[in-house]
């Protein structure tokens, strides 16, 4: 038995949504430095590209299909074209996710085009990949899905209703797909507490409500980005080869309350 060999990622074809800034750059990162070749994308081209350029710094093929995971045609030109490219998709990594000012609020206020927006990007569009993927995976030896919920996946936060829904969702419907894809591909969420990014900017500049989370935090922090790769490609290796349906909680101890 050799345990550091089963964390390595070298041949494997990995696909990153969301993977050009915060925690889905770090989880391409983190795919890339243990060797497998990544895709990371978004919607927005340039950055796709200054995302391809940090995955390769690592060593690694890449490659620029940017895309809209609310977009059928995109996401199946984003799985035809890596497949193309390289022979096969071993990891999908369902992390685009989005909470816009529209959808936050008490329950009463939230606005119907808010709620569904983020019900399309988190929710439908991961399940979106998903399907798009499942014969790529299906194919692969090691094939894993990996989906990126939140502790809003697990437990309520006031004023994030539609969030929460999509998140809750999230948790459900990895849990259902590991069931169906067994024993070919597995299926696992991951659910982070309070990381410091762009969605997490408008919470952090209030100084109340950042000394709230911190508190309310048994780790007494926000995450490092990168200590939400690590985890990631721990559920993509050989290491979690008996790990399915399940959900990792990376919450500096949120849920355990
Ligand atoms: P960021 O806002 O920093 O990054 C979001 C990424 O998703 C960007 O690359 C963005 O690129 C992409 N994206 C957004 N909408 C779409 C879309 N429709 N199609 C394709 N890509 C899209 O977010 P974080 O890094 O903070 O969050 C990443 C994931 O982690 C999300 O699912 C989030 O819910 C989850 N999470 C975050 C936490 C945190 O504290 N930050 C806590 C718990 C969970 P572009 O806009 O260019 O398309």
């Amino acid at each position: 038995m050799n345990v550091p060999d089963q964390f390595d990622l070298s041949g494997r074809i990995a696909v990153v949504t969301g993977g050009t800034r915060g925690i889905g750059l770090a989880i391409a990162e983190g795919l890339a430095s243990t060797g497998a070749t990544v895709v990371p994308t978004s919607r927005t081209e340039s950055d796709v590209e200054a995302a391809i350029q940090t995955v390769e710094s690592h060593g690694v093929d890449s490659l620029a299909v940017p895309t809209d995971v609310t977009d059928d045609d995109d996401v199946r030109a984003l799985f035809e074209q890596t497949a193309d490219a390289f022979g096969g998709i071993d990891v999908v990594v369902n992390n685009a996710g989005v909470n816009p000012a529209s959808a936050l609020g008490r329950p009463e206020n939230v606005d119907p085009e808010g709620y569904d927006f983020v019900l399309d990007v988190n929710l439908r569009g991961a399940f979106r990949c998903a399907q798009e993927a499942a014969a790529y995976l299906g194919e692969s030896d090691g094939g894993s899905l990996i989906n990126i919920a939140s502790v809003g996946g697990l437990v309520g936060l006031p004023r994030q209703h539609p969030y929460v829904a999509s998140k809750h969702g999230l948790v459900g419907v990895t849990k259902s797909i590991a069931l169906d894809w067994a024993p070919d591909v597995r299926a696992n969420v991951v659910a982070p507490g309070y990381v410091a990014t762009e969605l997490t900017a408008e919470v952090r500049e209030n100084d109340t409500l950042r000394q709230s989370i911190v508190d309310r935090t048994p780790l007494d922090r926000f995450a490092d980005l990168a200590e939400l790769a690590g985890p990631v490609v721990f559920l993509a290796s050989d290491a979690a080869s008996y790990v399915t349906g399940t959900c990792l909680a990376v919450d500096g101890g949120w849920t355990a309350r």
